[in-house]
């Protein structure tokens, strides 16, 4: 009888773990670093087999051309949230991206330190995702890089409400955030087809990348690499992609 017991909490142990087990933890070191995210689910094989996959170094661009992308954001209630992985603000529908003539809605902006997205090989210190989807649910992200300098207003509002730790979003009471202040006077982009960062790494994503860096100061990359710790996945292969620069 009591070894019918031991037996049968075991099992429901086994069984928790398996159900546990279900939610593959994902990370930036040891067992769920990047190099072992197509192991960790079978939703994640295109992080290893995927053949446009995301961040790269920009420094292969073979066609040149302006990319004509214009953004037309608008100031909202701040909701910040903490999903264990980055910092993230979301939006209320009405800001927009308008890229090749297509429009895609502004959804959430996060971040990441150290940058993903490389230049001839240097990474700048902190990289800003807007990420936007269009009706079809499309998604097209732009990426900003940050440089050490003068602290950035609307970053300081993100920092002073972001979770130190896993929670959902959150409306940040009285503060209203206005996007446009965490873009560079004027939008020239890298153009790209590749992948979310993050597992499932999903390919079809419409790159944007800003060729100039705008500033956040030492005292808020840090702030954010404290939140967030090192959160950029290796440069990825740029394969035979199409990468439009000027
Ligand atoms: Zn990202």
């Amino acid at each position: 009888m009591h070894s019918l017991l031991v037996m049968a909490s075991a099992a429901s142990v086994a069984l928790a773990a398996a159900a546990a087990g279900n939610a593959p933890h994902w990370s930036y070191e040891g067992e769920g670093a990047p190099d072992h995210w197509m192991k960790l689910s079978s939703d994640f094989v295109t992080c290893g087999a995927g053949k446009m996959q995301s961040p790269i170094d920009l420094q292969a661009v073979n066609a040149r051309g302006a990319t004509v992308v214009a953004t037309n954001y608008q100031t909202s209630p701040l909701t910040v949230l903490n999903n264990g992985h980055t910092v993230q603000a979301n939006f209320a529908a009405g800001s927009k991206l308008i890229s090749g003539g297509r429009e895609f809605g502004l959804v959430q902006v996060h971040f990441h330190t150290l940058s993903e997205h490389a230049v001839s090989g240097k990474r700048y210190p902190l990289e800003a995702h807007f990420v936007h989807a269009d009706s079809a649910g499309k998604l097209a992200v732009l990426g900003i890089f940050f440089e050490e300098g003068a602290a950035n207003a609307e970053l300081s509002k993100l920092i002073a409400a972001a979770p130190k730790h896993k929670q959902d979003a959150t409306p940040v009471a009285g503060v209203q955030f206005d996007p446009n202040g965490l873009l560079p006077p004027s939008l020239n982009v890298y153009r790209y087809m590749g992948s979310l960062t993050t597992p499932p790494c999903t390919e079809g994503v419409n790159w944007h990348v800003a060729d100039k860096a705008i500033t956040a100061s030492k005292e808020q990359i840090a702030a954010l690499h404290v939140i967030m710790g090192d959160n950029a996945r290796p440069l990825q292969p740029a394969n035979n992609r199409l990468i439009v620069g000027r």
